[in-house]
This record gives C-alpha cells, sequence and structure tokens, in this order.
C-alpha cells in the first residue's frame, strides 16, 4: 500500500465523493432513455469516451491484483448499463439491449453495503452470490471500451488509496473527461426534453 498523500486525500474527495453524488444527481434529473429512444447524441461524445477510457486503462493496468483480489463491484445481478450509456450508444447506432431492471444507483448501493456488513456479521457473507450478466470464470466478458461508463470510472476507496501519487495524476485527465461526457449528456437530453 503506497504512503498516503494530500493527492490520495484530494483525489478521494473530488472523484470518488462529489463525482458520483453529482452522477447520481444528473442521473435524478434528466429524462430516462426509455422516454427517448429515438435520441441521437453527437458521435463525438462517443469518440471521447472511448479515447478517455482508454487512458484509464492505461493509467491502471499494473493495478489489477487490486480488484482481482476482490471482484466485489462485479458481484450484483443489477445492470451497469445507465441511461447514460444507452443514450451515447444509441447515437451511434449500436443501441444496447434495454433489460428495465434494477440500475445500479446509490439506494442499491447503500443497502448492498449493509446487507454486506450483516452477512459479514453473521458470518453468511458467501451466500446467494449473484453476479453481473457480463462476469464469466476469467472476469468481464466486455473489452474495455464496451464496458458500461459505470465500471470504468468508479474507484472505490480501497483502490485509489491503492494507487501510486503518479498513476493518480494519469487518471486526472480521462476522469476529468468522463466528467464533462456524463455532464454534456445530461444536458443534451434535457434541453432537447424541454424544447418539445
Ligand atoms: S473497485 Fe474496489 S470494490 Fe470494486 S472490485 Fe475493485 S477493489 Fe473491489
Ligand atoms: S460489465 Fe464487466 S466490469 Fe462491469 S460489473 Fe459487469 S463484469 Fe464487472
Amino acid at each position: 500500500m503506497p504512503k498516503l498523500t494530500m493527492k490520495h486525500l484530494s483525489f478521494f474527495l473530488r472523484r470518488f465523493l462529489r463525482y458520483n453524488a453529482e452522477l447520481f444527481c444528473l442521473q435524478a434529473k434528466m429524462p430516462k432513455w426509455s422516454e427517448h429512444p429515438d435520441e441521437r447524441l453527437a458521435q463525438s461524445l462517443n469518440d471521447r469516451r472511448l479515447a478517455a477510457h482508454r487512458e484509464i486503462l492505461d493509467a491502471t493496468r499494473d493495478y489489477g491484483h487490486l480488484c482481482g483480489s476482490c471482484g466485489r463491484c462485479c458481484l450484483e445481478k443489477v445492470e451497469r448499463h445507465t441511461d447514460f450509456d444507452q443514450f451515447i450508444h444509441a447515437g451511434i447506432g449500436e443501441p444496447l439491449h434495454y433489460f428495465d431492471k434494477k440500475i445500479l444507483n446509490l439506494p442499491v448501493m447503500i443497502a448492498t453495503s449493509i446487507k454486506r456488513t450483516v452477512q459479514h456479521l453473521i458470518g453468511k457473507e458467501h451466500d446467494e452470490r449473484k453476479s453481473c450478466r457480463y462476469l464469466s470464470e476469467s472476469g468481464c466478458t466486455l473489452t474495455h471500451q464496451q464496458r458500461p461508463m459505470l465500471c470504468v470510472s468508479w474507484f472505490c476507496p480501497k483502490y485509489i488509496f491503492g494507487l501510486q501519487p503518479s498513476s493518480l495524476d494519469c487518471l486526472e485527465k480521462p476522469l476529468h473527461e468522463m466528467r464533462l461526457i456524463h455532464h454534456e449528456i445530461a444536458e443534451a437530453v434535457s434541453s432537447r426534453d424541454t424544447a418539445s
């Protein structure tokens, strides 16, 4: 575990607490993709998403062991493709399946955390393990580029504090870009919703 620095704390506050709270609010306020399945966003948003995914992958290449020894994020039977992903994929003419299942969101994450804590306390944490539809024996079956934005831009506290400060620096630009992309999607679909 690297030495804890101010850089870790700053990253945690901005890229974990603030970023995820913002995403939650944006998603709650913006129109749902199921109400606007014909919405077509600019292709450039997807190009930027792919570039940011590549940069995040490059910056985290040496840290596979952190998630490899945990894997908790992939062990929930919920939909990781949020409305942001649905809008962006529809924009490039590659719509995702719409499963109308519960989306991974803050209430679900809190409920899961409480459930896991209780299971841990009563020694039943391995019961009823369900996993993401894309998980296989050898890990995620989606390429890094195909993965839901949430899976790519989510870094838990344990992961953040396990990164070297130089890697945090490399993540700043692509995570800032992901933040902008989420905001731009919400603005684009909200303004058209208001205009119609
Ligand atoms: S991001 Fe954190 S919680 Fe999720 S699998 Fe990796 S180490 Fe585990
Ligand atoms: S899409 Fe892949 S990375 Fe994301 S939760 Fe599912 S298995 Fe894990």
